[in-house]
């Protein structure tokens, strides 16, 4: 399979070409396709396999086509909670790559720096957010982050996110965002816990493996 043949705006196939990517990767050639479908996701992949993309090439392609050029505010309309500062840059900068000839922005928050200049762009407005679980609480709090206006929502690394002791705080974030979003959960491992946890947030997802 090509990546033409996903069937991507042209601004998305423009930056993946200059990526050098010919073919999507295993997980990407399944997920991309229920992503854009509306379907909700578990996918079953570690890092490395493309799983980045797998979600945020699909996001761009759909806020690319309800934003579009458009003037509107911008609004949060896509988050990705991960669990460490490492995660979430390399994530934000993906978004960057794959978003550059779109209008679309993202801004990366994460715990350990200022919250300064954070608080300033989120004024300014984005359309991605990519959060670790505290900050994205802390912000919330402090009234400095609107999630009513949310499309998707992806929880990434979600074993991990466990390990780490962020379930409550994934469950608050879930709470704060519309039910009627469309969820995106991506986990290395799949032990019972990480399933039920899955169930609690998803609606009849499809099942991704690599
Ligand atoms: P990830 O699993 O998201 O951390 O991605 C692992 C690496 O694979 C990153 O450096 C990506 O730039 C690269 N990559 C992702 N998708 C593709 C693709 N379809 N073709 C070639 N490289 C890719």
């Amino acid at each position: 399979m090509l990546f033409e043949d996903l069937s991507l705006s042209k601004s998305i196939q423009r930056a993946v070409f200059e990526e050098g990517y010919l073919n999507p990767t295993p997980i990407q050639e399944q997920a991309i396709p229920v992503v854009l479908a509306g379907r909700d996701l578990i996918g079953c992949a570690q890092t490395g396999t493309g799983k980045t993309a797998a979600f945020a090439i699909p996001i761009i392609h759909q806020l690319h086509r309800i934003v579009g050029s458009s003037k509107k505010a911008k609004q949060i309309r896509a988050l990705i909670v991960t669990p460490t500062r490492e995660l979430a840059v390399q994530i934000g900068q993906s978004f960057d790559t794959y978003a550059k000839y779109t209008n679309l922005t993202q801004l990366t928050i994460f715990g350990g720096v200022s919250q300064n200049p954070q608080v300033e762009t989120l004024k300014k407005g984005v359309d991605i957010l990519v959060a670790t679980p505290g900050r994205l609480l802390d912000l919330h709090k402090q009234g400095f982050l609107d999630l009513n206006h949310l499309h998707v929502l992806v929880l990434d690394e979600a074993d991990q996110m466990l390990d780490m002791g962020f379930v409550n705080d994934v469950k608050k974030i879930v709470k704060l965002t519309p039910k009627n979003r469309q969820t995106l959960f991506f986990s290395a491992t799949m032990p019972i816990a990480i399933r039920e946890l899955a169930e609690m947030f998803l609606t009849d997802p499809e099942t991704v493996t690599v």
